[in-house]
């Protein structure tokens, strides 16, 4: 039996998705084998490959002077990425902080060049995004970073910072969540395991000209340029994460698109915060204007019912709702593929565990 999955990630993909991969396991499309049993270089995966982006390209409105980049490594390894291709060593680099994810890209970026967080979160403990108006950005900076939803925090960004230097944006947990303006940003990157596909695959959409700088001791694999001129082929690619990707895609689209999706995003988080505010006994700590359509922390009034909370609610069907380690509580993550009715579920379990509890 399907549970309601709340996981942050790897988390829940959409069903229709599971099953198409699960018809077409052993024999794929007529070919007597597994997608993930051919080659790379087939004309077969090709056409799997190109279409997958194309699909991308459209249901992000992805202008044609971006590359579309396949990578493996997470969004991790894009930490490293970022500073190696869009920074040199001596360059001055600016971070936005607005929690942990922010925390551990500024971190690995400082490995490479020179850090300059240019705002910080810290005043509301991480509870808000710093208005721009208090920002410092560095004249001449090679990049801004900014980490546009912070899956752990649950804090997102409802504006596209305006700044001078090139935009760069780990949207790991929020991509395809809504329609974006992909000119305004010089490079997304994305891991797969939130709101693509399955982990292991990790996506980047870099504005042409930023591709082709990358410092001399840069890894090839990690090379922009390079890998964009191999068509993301350099190596192997994770021909299965970018299989399972495409039929996301397809499914976004047959969803009615960003817009669509957008508006059952919304429609999701409002009914869970709804629950939460009204409820006297759950609490989010994030600012109004800075809550996550994703991710959404809570905590108890008492927190000795925690454990309770997650063993109840796993016994209704709806699983991992434990929160983050380094966080405590609960955590909602209410990604593309969980539909209405799973937070439905999860907003009645939530009132009569409060009326049992309150
Ligand atoms: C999950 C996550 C990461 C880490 O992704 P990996 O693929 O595990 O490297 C980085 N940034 C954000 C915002 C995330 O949500």
């Amino acid at each position: 039996m399907r549970v309601f999955n709340f996981a942050a990630g790897p988390a829940a993909l959409p069903l229709e998705v599971l099953e198409q991969a699960r018809d077409e396991m052993t024999d794929w499309r007529g070919s007597g084998m597994s997608v993930m049993e051919i080659s790379h270089r087939s004309e077969a995966f090709a056409a799997v490959a190109a279409e997958a982006e194309a699909d991308l390209r459209e249901l992000l409105s992805i202008p044609a002077n971006y590359k579309v980049l396949f990578l493996q490594g997470g969004a991790s390894a894009q930490f490293s990425a970022v500073p190696l291709n869009l920074a040199h060593a001596g360059s001055r680099v600016d971070y936005v902080n607005t929690g942990a994810w922010s925390a551990k890209a500024l971190g690995e970026a400082g490995r490479y060049c020179s850090v300059h967080v240019a705002a910080d979160a810290a005043a509301s403990d991480y509870t808000s995004v710093p208005p721009q108006s208090t920002w410092r950005p560095t004249p001449g900076a090679a990049y801004l970073h900014y980490t546009p939803n912070e899956t752990i925090g649950g804090v997102e960004f409802a504006f596209v910072p305006q700044v001078d230097a090139p935009l760069v944006a780990d949207m790991s947990s929020t991509i395809l969540s809504r329609p974006i303006d992909v000119s305004r940003f010089g490079l997304i990157y994305a891991g797969a395991q939130k709101n693509i596909g399955p982990a292991g695959l990790c996506l980047v959409i870099v504005r042409e000209d930023l591709t082709g700088h990358a410092r001399a001791d840069t890894p090839r694999v990690w090379d922009y340029k390079s890998v964009a001129d191999a068509g993301s082929m350099l190596n192997t690619p994770p021909t299965f994460g970018w299989y399972v990707a495409g039929l996301v895609f397809k499914w976004l689209k047959r969803q009615g698109g960003l817009s669509a999706v957008a508006e059952r995003n919304r429609a999701k988080a409002q009914l869970l915060y709804r629950t939460i505010d009204d409820s006297g006994f759950y609490r989010n700590p994030v600012a109004a204007d800075s809550r996550s359509w994703m991710n959404v922390p809570f905590m108890l009034a008492d927190p000795r019912l925690g454990a309770r909370f997650v063993r109840e609610a796993a016994q209704a069907g709806l699983a991992n709702l434990e929160g983050h380690r380094s966080a405590g509580g609960m955590r909602a993550s209410i990604y593309n593929a969980m539909p209405l009715e799973g937070v439905r579920a999860l907003s009645d379990f939530m009132r009569e565990f409060a009326r049992r509890h309150g």
